[in-house]
């Protein structure tokens, strides 16, 4: 593994979050100052093509990578961007149930307020 694809792994693996590719960017500038952007870009198609990381494709919202790479969907707050990763491991089986077949796979983002959002309304 080179030196650039350690770092940005690393990066991601110490998020708590998804970042997106220029947050991955900023991250790894400030510790590798000669880093290019085209580097990030190209470690991480790799990575993603790898299996390594998973990326993450929301309408409206910019690409974001993932460290986990185990299926799950998302939580996107509609009132600042957020995304969070909610696990729902019947949903496949639900869904095969009703269909009455085996699905290949599916897309799934919850849109909602996140507590923090709520609060500042009501404020
Ligand atoms: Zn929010
Ligand atoms: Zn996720």
């Amino acid at each position: 593994m080179t030196k650039q694809r350690e770092l940005i792994l690393s990066i991601l693996k110490q998020s708590d979050r998804h970042l997106t590719a220029d947050e991955i960017f900023f991250l790894a500038k400030l510790k590798m100052p000669s880093i290019a952007m085209a580097t990030i870009y190209n470690n991480l198609n790799a990575m993603n093509e790898a299996g390594m990381i998973n990326r993450l494709h929301i309408d409206g919202v910019a690409d974001c990578f993932d460290k986990i790479t185990e299926p799950h969907d998302h939580l996107l707050c509609d009132g600042c961007g957020k995304i969070t990763d909610i696990h729902l491991p019947t949903l496949s089986q639900q869904l095969e149930t009703t269909l009455g077949t085996e699905i290949e796979d599916y897309e799934l983002t919850v849109h909602y307020i996140c507590p923090e959002c709520r609060r500042k309304k009501r404020r």
